[in-house]
């Protein structure tokens, strides 16, 4: 618990919001609901999502606030701890929220983010943005059109079936805001028009694909055959017009070269990686996580929760591990510099080998 909250900063809502009881014990399980429950029978309250076995609808009670709670007569639950949840840090209660509530049609506002979290709609906003770089509703338009890419991805769905599923109430919300940056019906046909060159090579880790936009760099991976890195490139880009293009080979040979290099003579630094320009996609959160990875040193590693704290929200190493995993652009984007937290390699989207044998040939030599 945060020590410098007071009682009442803690207990007390901005506003005591009515409750249904009819719709809340729907919600006892729903950490994201904004009210505590008591047991008549065992004199204790909760926080919804608490694991403690469920009451029966009987002998339930529910309440606005902690502070109603106890002036109730009810001992917080030493399970949930319904104090000290209500102190949690706002960005995570943020987060946690915008993550369960991404892909449900119900509108966020900063007036609910503050109810859940207790602090004003101005703490909140100022908190998030301090965390994540974004506002709140940033960030849950990011994590829609997230959704939605993947809804349209999916061969069967109609572009309104993935709409809806992604957590739009209406179409033309797609459609105004056009948060892919282009209509759902172009993103389906995966940028059509657009032209992506490529180049194969092979390398001490096997194959390497690169490919690039007008605007740069945005693919490089690692692959076992030509063929396969080209079906990877196909799905990522499904509607691209693909170029091969062997001018590029002298980019790759620039990259790999360093590797190559480094490999043969673990240790060696491995210079300067070659300043090509990157064309990255991603929501506002990913593209915060690939800059800091472009940060870490050759020879140094982070584990997933220090690039969280570095990125300022510590408890957003959930976040950070699976914007690492979307990763497209291999060493020059260096998601093999995260480990886990005890220095083991968790994943690597070119397999865990290539992410040990990259380590290896970076490592100062002793
Ligand atoms: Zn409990």
């Amino acid at each position: 618990m945060n020590p410098r909250a007071t009682i009442s900063q803690i207990c007390t809502p901005p506003h005591s919001p009515e409750i249904d009881p009819e719709i809340a014990w729907t919600r006892l399980r729903d950490p994201g609901a904004n009210f505590f429950y008591a047991v008549a029978t065992t004199g204790v309250f909760c926080r919804p999502g608490c694991q403690s076995r469920l009451p029966l609808r009987r002998n339930t009670r529910f309440f606005p606030s902690a502070q109603a709670a106890l002036a109730a007569g009810f001992r917080p639950c030493l399970r949930c701890t319904p104090l000290e949840s209500a102190a949690r840090p706002i960005v995570e209660q943020v987060f946690n929220y915008l993550h369960q509530r991404a892909t449900n049609s119900a509108p966020v506002t900063l007036a609910q983010l503050a109810r859940l979290t207790g602090r004003s709609p101005f703490t909140v906003q100022r908190s998030f943005q301090a965390a994540f770089g974004v506002s709140p509703a940033a960030y849950l338009r990011g994590l829609r059109a997230q959704a939605l890419r993947a809804q349209l991805r999916q061969p069967g769905n109609s572009v309104t079936d993935a709409i809806y599923a992604a957590g739009y109430n209406a179409p033309s919300r797609v459609y105004e805001k056009t948060p892919l940056g282009m209509t759902p019906t172009r993103f389906r046909s995966g940028a059509r028009g657009e032209q992506i060159r490529f180049a194969v090579a092979e390398c001490s880790l096997g194959h390497a694909l690169a490919a690039r936009t007008t605007r740069g760099l945005c693919w490089l991976a690692f692959g076992d055959s030509p063929a396969a890195l080209l079906a990877d490139l196909r799905r990522e880009f499904s509607a691209a017009e693909l170029i091969p293009d062997d001018e590029m080979l002298a980019d790759i040979r620039a990259i790999l070269t360093a590797i190559d290099r480094v490999e043969s003579s673990p240790g060696q630094a491995s210079g300067p990686a070659p300043d090509l320009p990157l064309d990255l996609r991603g929501t506002a959160f990913q593209l915060r996580v690939w800059s800091a990875l472009q940060k870490i040193p050759s020879g140094q590693t982070l584990s997933y929760s220090q690039l969280a704290q570095q990125l300022g929200n510590p408890k957003a190493t959930r976040a950070v591990a699976s914007a690492c995993a979307a990763n497209r652009v291999a060493l020059l984007v260096p998601c093999h510099r995260v480990v886990g937290a005890s220095g083991q390699l968790t994943g690597y989207r070119w397999g865990t080998e290539r992410k040990r044998r990259l380590l290896a040939a970076e490592a100062p030599s002793a």
